[in-house]
Parts: structure tokens; sequence; C-alpha cells
């Protein structure tokens, strides 16, 4: 399909003429293909919204719809409220008298927050639904607040007397709220309640998505449900509240994409949203309609050019739809914006040429991260780990920061060569962890500690130790070694304090081959860092002794490390990798995804420098490509000639003279010869 604009805008009732007939002729200006009506918004938001209210926002609704339709633009509608997002200070408990609130581990009460399992609230979300659907939206959303945490004051819900009930039943045995929390926060091997648990907290998100279904499709068979996805720590029950909530049409997500406000791009790295998480967490048919989210508005909060860049990645990732939220919820009329509007006609082009090669399907290759939304029913945690430990924190993503700043793409799909960091082998079964050791695998401290414990320690080829630090000699860096042993003069800066704390001793097995030391103030060596270990299945290990659970920073980084990344890569690959990056590009976005045919190569460069030129190696099962295709700003693909192509050990390389400016994205089509 081509690119598709679905533009996220404020019905205001006090000027709701005046924002549809703007709306409209900003939609025709810009080229928007879909709006989506938020009803009830934020600041002007009457909290779980009484029907009287919704229902006199029906007659715009209607309205809106028709107006749009005259010019082919789709009309959707996002109530902006399901359970209620936060308290923020507001008490509904008089306004709905029969409905029952969110209650968090410590007992602490929403006010304006609903239960999941109350009856009332579940009532009024079906009637509410069912009057939004009598104005026939194309698609009608519920909002990311459709979650069981972050609902200010409770973090973590819901604890509640019937919740707790309900899980009595479950479990067959009666269980409270202390009780409860106790077994979950057991240090050590996991308790079985703990997946009882969230499947059941996940199980009445299902049911009231089938409730919701039923009455809206009731109302308008052609409406479609979507989900506005919140964070993959709910991703377990997706699949199904999808399912339930789609009826006779295809599954609808919005998975969160962008930071809302501008940072440093390297913080548009997927691993460093949940992006790419709670992709994986939703059934491959899904229609994908990522949330480009400008939150607190105007260019103050995100510029247009930065605004753009998440629009070239989020369809380099294949998604040929966007939801975007560019304006603020206060009525201020859409007049006001002169950089989003062109910007989003005059890059609109190039999208279309991106969605027509690079759109949904496509194998996605690369490392493989690994990743499993219930890998909170397998981790163990330790003495004082909370609710935060157990959810949300150390689950599998510490290298994808260094490997794409090393230009080497990740994935959450399956691939040969895996890396992971953390406990999310944990949720893995025995036979694909064995699958794994066979092929290839990068761990650090955290991970090689859970293969020890889950008995592979042997085919890691290092055992980890205890240290005792001595004071006198911190480690202060690390120094890469040639291939016998001995000293290079390739030196890479450590945040101190940080590997003193998270460094751990490993002993290298025969046959395993030191390729880093971490080094004292004199160079000299203290214990292995990197270590690579070829065992007896033929498998290939690589071990970083050093915990990386909670990320890497920008410390990380460096043009050493770089090399140490492509390095390790292409020995855990036994041969050509899938796509490498090269030059001097540091931080970036690289993706590779293989279609019927011919391959695309799609890069953002999130530097503020401009690649003067692309310089890329990816390995090939058809030897040269029969064309080399680009897509000029007019969306035309057109033939280019590689300053260099050719094919060595390490794969075919391209060295391609066409800039890459700051912020920017492109993307190369391979088209192979196969007779
Ligand atoms: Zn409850």
């Amino acid at each position: 399909m081509p690119a598709h604009y679905m533009l996220r805008r404020c019905l205001s009732p006090w000027r709701a003429a005046k924002d549809i007939a703007e709306t409209v002729e900003y939609c025709r200006a810009h080229d928007i293909d879909e709006v989506i009506w938020k009803v009830d918004v934020e600041h002007f938001n009457h909290g779980l919204t009484p029907l009287d209210t919704i229902k006199a926002y029906l007659p715009w609704l209607d309205e809106a719809r028709i107006a749009t339709a005259d010019h082919g633009i789709a009309s959707s509608v996002n109530p902006w409220v399901t359970l209620n997002h936060a308290d923020r200070r507001r008490d509904m408990r008089d306004v709905h008298p029969a409905m029952r609130w969110m209650v968090d581990e410590s007992g602490a009460q929403c006010r304006a927050c609903a239960c999941p399992l109350s009856e009332a609230w579940q009532t009024w979300l079906v009637e509410a639904y069912a009057l939004y659907a009598s104005t026939k939206p194309h698609i009608l959303w519920l909002e990311d607040d459709y979650r069981t945490f972050n609902h200010e004051p409770v973090e973590w819900g819901c604890y509640c007397p019937d919740h707790m009930a309900a899980l009595s039943d479950a479990v067959g045995e009666p269980i409270d709220r202390e009780a409860l929390v106790a077994r979950l926060l057991r240090p050590g091997p996991p308790d079985p309640i703990r997946a009882a648990w969230f499947e059941l907290l996940g199980e009445a998100m299902v049911e009231t998505a089938g409730r919701v279904a039923r009455a809206v499709h009731e109302v308008s068979p052609s409406t479609r449900l979507g989900l506005m996805c919140s964070e993959s720590l709910d991703g377990r029950w997706w699949p199904r509240a999808l399912k339930a909530l789609a009826g006779p049409h295809e599954p609808v997500a919005r998975p969160s994409f962008s930071p809302y406000c501008e940072v440093r791009a390297d913080g548009l790295l997927p691993d460093r949203r949940d992006h790419q998480k709670e992709l994986a967490c939703l059934p491959p048919d899904t229609r994908i309609c990522p949330e480009l989210e400008n939150y607190p508005y105007t260019p103050y909060a995100k510029s247009a050019r930065f605004t753009r860049l998440e629009l070239g990645l989020s369809q380099l990732f294949g998604h040929s739809s966007i939801t975007m939220n560019l304006f603020d919820h206060l009525g201020t009329p859409l007049a006001v914006d002169r950089r989003y509007g062109p910007m989003l006609r005059g890059v609109k082009p190039f999208l279309h040429a991106l969605s027509d090669r690079c759109g949904p399907g496509g194998k996605p290759r690369g490392i493989q991260v690994l990743f499993d939304p219930r890998t909170a029913d397998h981790k163990q945690l330790r003495p004082g780990d909370d609710m935060s430990r157990l959810l949300r924190l150390g689950d599998g993503d510490g290298w994808a920061a260094p490997l794409q700043g090393s230009g080497v793409p990740v994935i959450w799909n399956p691939s040969i060569v895996c890396c992971t960091t953390g406990q999310a082998l944990r949720a893995l079964d025995h036979e694909t962890i064995s699958a794994m050791l066979a092929n290839g695998l990068l761990v650090d401290a955290s991970a090689l500690k859970v293969l020890h414990d889950l008995g592979f320690g042997l085919l890691t080829g290092v055992e980890p130790s205890d240290v005792l630090e001595s004071a006198k000699t911190p480690i202060v860096a690390e120094a890469y070694v040639d291939e016998s042993g001995g000293p290079t003069d390739s030196y890479m800066a450590l945040d101190t304090l940080r590997v003193a704390r998270n460094s751990c001793g490993i002993t290298p097995c025969d046959g395993a081959q030191v390729i880093s030391q971490f080094v004292d103030m004199d160079r000299r060596p203290i214990r292995p860092a990197m270590v690579q270990y070829e065992n007896e299945r033929g498998g290939r290990v690589a071990t970083y002794a050093c915990d990386l659970s909670d990320g890497t920073d920008v410390y990380f980084m460096n043009w050493h490390r770089r090399r140490q990344m492509q390095d390790v890569v292409r020995w855990l690959s036994r041969g050509p990798v899938e796509l490498t990056v090269d030059g001097d590009a540091t931080w970036m976005v690289p993706v590779r995804r293989d279609y019927d045919g011919y391959t695309v190569v799609g890069i953002a460069n999130l530097e503020t420098d401009d690649w003067p030129s692309i310089s890329i190696t990816l390995s090939s099962d058809d030897g040269l490509p029969a064309r080399v295709l680009m897509p000029d700003e007019d969306g035309r693909w057109r033939d280019v000639r590689p300053a260099s192509m050719t094919e060595s050990d390490a794969g075919l390389h391209l060295v391609l003279n066409t800039e890459l400016k700051a912020l920017d994205f492109t993307a190369i089509v391979l088209e192979w010869n196969r007779g």
C-alpha cells in the first residue's frame, strides 16, 4: 500500500465546526489520508467521560466523517480514555458511584482509574463505544490507557479485593494481596503463581475487549477496532485482545514508536524505545500504525526535521501507515503550523517510493535480540528487588545499541546469530537454547550466569568467578589484544565506577581466545574482557565479562569498540555478515529486509553530521546484483552506479557516492539476477 498518514486531531466541542473545516483544509493541503478525531482529551478531559458528554460529540463526529469523505479522507475516532491514564488529582467516585477503582500492590487506590474487573466500568465502556460506533468511524481506537500499569498513583495494578478473589479461584487456594506480593517478589527461582497472576490480569483485558467488539460491530459492522499499545510488559495478552477486537476484520495496532520530545538522535535506536518489543508481541497479520508523538507540541518540543526522520525510520521498518499526534489539545488553529505541513507534503513521494519496495512483509535480517513478553514469569530476583525490577528491567537488549552504532542491524525475529543480556534466556526452553549454542551467541556477564545456572556452562568456554576488586588496581580501560594474545595500542576508555560495579571475573577454558583485556593504570592486564570460544557442537559463543543488562551508554562506544563489535559478529557468523555499514558512520539504524527477488538496505543517519558517501558490506547468495536502485526526491527509483562494487570473503561490498545528510534516511534496492 502507499504511504498513509493518519493525523490525530483533537475535536474541541467549543470550536468543533472550525476544527472540522480547518482540519479538512490542512489534510488537503498536506497530503494527509486519514483523520483520527480525538475526543475529550487531556487538559479539557472529563476522566471517564459521562455518556451525556459523549452524546454531545456524536453530531460533530458525523459531520466530520461526511466533511472528510467529500475529499477522500478517512475518518476515525480516538476516545482519549478507557480505564483512564492517571488520577491527576481527579476524583470520579461521585460521578460513577458503582465503579470499583484500581489498587496497587501496597493497597493505594485510584479515585479516577477503574479496576478492569469492575462491572460498572465495563458497562460504561461498552455503552460509550456503542455510542462512538454509531458515527461509523473507519477505525475506532482504544487508547493506550487500556493497560494494567501506570495509572498514577497506581504504578502496578490491580491488587483490589475482586482481583484477589479471582486469583484465589484460579489457583484453588485463598490468597490476599500481601501474600501475593511476597510470592511475586520472592528472591531466587520464581513462584509459579507469578505466571498465573499475570495471565489472569491479561484475561480481564481480553474479555472486556471482546464485549466492546461485539457492541461496536452490532452498531457498525464495518468499523475496525484498533489497540493503542502501551508497553510490551502488557504484550502477553495483546494477541488475544487484538483477535477479540478485530472480529471479522484485520487486527489493527498502534505500537509506540518515537520519543515524545526531540532527543539526541541515538534515542531513536529502536531498543531504546519499546517499539520492536511491542511488534514482537503482535500477530503477524496485524496492520501496524506506529505512534509518532510530539507532545507537548510545537517545534519547541520537536523539529520538523526530526519528525521527518521518524517518518522515514518507521517506513524503513516496513510500516506504510503512521499515526501522527503533532498538535496540541487546546484548540489552537492549525494555520499556526508552517513547518510540519510542508514537510509532510514534501517527503510523501519519497515515502511512497519506500513503501512500494519496503512495505509490510519481507524478511528482516540481522542479529537477533532475544525477547519474550513472559520473561517476568521466569526472572530470578534478588532480595530487595521491587515490581519495577521484576517487570521492566534486564530483558535482553543490552547489545542492540552498540551493534547498531557499529553498523550492524539487529532484529527481534529469528536469526542464526543471537545476542542477549540479563535474564531473557530464562524464558526459553532447553531445546531453543541448545540450538543457539550450536550457532552463534553473544552474551554479557549477566546472560553468562544464566547459561551456567541452566546447565549450559561448558558450551560457553568460560567459567564465571567472584572477584575481589583491589582498590589499588582499579580497571581503567579495555585493551584489544592481537591474535597471539599480545597487547596492541588499541585502548577503550571505560566508565570506571560502572565497570567496577558490573564487571565479572571469568576464567577462559582451554581453546577459548581472549580478544580484549581489562587493564590497570600501567596498562597491565587485570582480567579478560571479551572472550571467544568454539564449543564441541561447532557453535560459537562470545562473552563480555561485564553486566550490560541495564544497557550501555555513550562511554561504551568508540572506534575500537566499533571494530570489536564488527569482528565479533563476523566471527560468530562464520563468514559474510548480513549487513554492516562501513566507513566512519556512528549512530544509525541499519536495516536489511529481503523480499522476493530483491534486498532493501535502509539506513537512518542519527548523527548531526552529514555522511559524504555510503559504504556497505552484506552477505549475498546471488553474487553481484543485477541492478542497484535508490529513490529520488520525487519518489522514482533510479538506477545508480556504485563507485565500487566488489566481492570478497567478507561479502558483497558497495560504495555509493551518495551523500546522506544529518538526520536523514535512505534506502538502496539490490535486485538479484535469479534467471
Ligand atoms: Zn481490581
